[in-house]
């Protein structure tokens, strides 16, 4: 066989593996890539994990479903999604992860999401094992009562797959508050039973926990400003540029300013807009919660000196800190380069996988600081953990509380990716660190369960 760049012997035999069997997943096959790039260390330390073949077991999910998905249409015409369920390793506790709507999802995308997800729900420290979901349904476009129709026909077949100590879906991209609600109720009309613990992401008065809408955007800043204080520094006076300007974003640019940063650009899939003064969130808010609109609507209603362009880059705006959080493979290797000669020091994902790997090469020999989103992007699926732990002691926390638990994890998170970088040999590099830390939780478990 012939040696993968960047892999020994034995994992790049198991890559070619990986390879032949999945055939066309491009995104799964650079997940996992990027994780056997960090493990040759560990591997040679501790001859037990080949010995079990965990490797060889963690590529593979443990099931795989995939379903069709029925619906009507506002003018009376029956369409036709694809729904995916890959409940990828329950090592570590019930499945959990995501879902995502968007025409773009495919089998090799949910492959990619979940195989993530494990090694991100491992950093967390909490008792939950790695999957994720969706369908290639677009919900932009779409009235009400058709994204209504379309989650209860998704439901109607997800349902039999999932339970509280089985597997826990929440939201990913094009799901949150209004699509969660339509999948619970259907949940629970077909059960008939009020399983909160069912799905994370729930409304505030149905069993949702506080900051859990938050908590993505917000733990990847606190996972910046982990990385800011480790030098001395913090975000007064930093300039942010945030890609995106759905969940993950508005909530991340929310608390730079909340912290003293200025974000200073964000986009969607549409383009972007820059704004020297500081993105104004109500403005942004109301264009994107309230009214689901376009990002170029915001030059409008701001006026001055916005600029909003749909052929230029986010990545060519000067910033010091790089927040990338709309989706896979948003920053290429040139915009990598163009966000270092303008003088950013910091990227961190706040979506998943949203660097390329020539990305994170030219990142991370810059010696910029690369921080990826298993590790940054944490805080969602841990504040999902701690709204089932309220579920079932049916208890609610406060705001305060509960957010002063995501900046703990989210420093456990930091500390844990430094100290294993440090114990490997490579100091500072948080990938090997964050690669490594899930790894060793989940295949301890794994080995600990025997082969199963
Ligand atoms: P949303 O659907 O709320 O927002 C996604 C944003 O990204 C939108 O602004 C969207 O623009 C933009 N976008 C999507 N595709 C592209 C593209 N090809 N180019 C440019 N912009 C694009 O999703 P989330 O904010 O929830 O998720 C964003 C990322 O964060 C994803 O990678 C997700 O997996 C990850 N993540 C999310 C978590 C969560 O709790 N929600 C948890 C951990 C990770 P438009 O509206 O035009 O499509």
């Amino acid at each position: 066989m012939v040696e993968m760049p960047g892999l020994d012997e034995k994992l790049s035999d198991i890559y070619q593996e990986v390879l032949a069997r999945n055939p066309g997943e491009m995104e799964f096959h650079q997940a996992i890539h990027e994780v056997f790039e960090s493990l040759g260390p560990v591997l040679a330390k501790h001859t037990k994990y080949g010995d079990e073949a965990v490797l060889r077991r963690l590529c593979e999910p443990e099931r795989q479903i995939i379903f069709r998905v029925s619906w009507v249409d506002d003018a009376g015409t029956v369409q036709i999604n694809r729904g995916f369920r890959v409940e990828f390793n329950s090592a570590l506790g019930p499945y959990k992860g995501g879902l995502r709507f968007h025409p773009s999802v495919y089998l090799g995308i949910v492959k990619f999401l979940g195989f993530e997800q494990t090694f991100k729900n491992a950093l967390t420290g909490m008792p939950i094992g790695g999957a994720k979901g969706g369908s290639d349904f677009e919900p932009k476009g779409r009235s009400d009562a058709e994204v209504m129709r379309f989650c209860q026909a998704f439901m109607t077949e997800l349902y039999r797959h999932i339970g509280e100590h089985t597997d826990v879906p929440a939201g990913d991209i094009g799901v949150a508050g209004r699509e969660l609600g339509y999948l619970f109720g259907q949940y629970k009309r077909i059960t008939n039973r009020y399983e909160s613990g069912v799905l994370t992401g729930k409304g505030l008065t149905w069993g949702g926990s506080q900051v859990r809408t938050e908590a993505t955007g917000y733990g990847t800043v606190y996972f910046t400003n982990e990385i800011l204080k480790s030098r001395g520094e913090s975000f007064d006076g930093q300039r942010v540029v945030v890609s995106g300007s759905g969940n993950v974003a508005i909530y991340a640019i929310e608390k730079v300013h909340q912290l003293g940063g200025t974000v200073v650009a964000c986009s969607d899939s549409s383009g972007c807009v820059v704004d020297e003064n500081g993105i104004d969130l109500e403005v942004l808010k109301d264009i994107k919660l309230r009214r689901r609109g376009r990002i170029s609507e915001y030059a409008s209603l701001r006026g001055g000196t916005v600029i909003s362009t749909s052929n230029g880059s986010i990545w060519d705006v000067p910033c010091d800190i790089a927040l990338p959080s709309a989706t896979q493979n948003e920053l290429n290797g040139r915009d990598a380069k163009a966000l270092l000669t303008n003088g950013c020091r910091i990227v961190a994902e706040g979506a998943n996988m949203p660097c390329t790997p020539e990305a994170v090469e030219v990142l991370t020999e810059s010696g910029a600081v690369f921080a990826p989103g298993k590790a940054a992007n944490a805080g969602g699926v841990a504040t999902s953990a701690l709204e089932m732990q309220q579920n079932a002691s049916r208890d609610s926390w406060t705001f305060e509380h509960t957010e002063s638990r995501l900046v703990e994890i989210m420093r456990g998170i930091h500390d844990s990716c430094l100290e294993t970088a440090e114990e490997y040999g490579a100091p500072g590099n948080y990938s090997l660190g964050a690669n490594i830390a899930g790894f060793t939780r989940v295949a301890d478990a794994m080995i600990a369960q025997g082969v199963i």
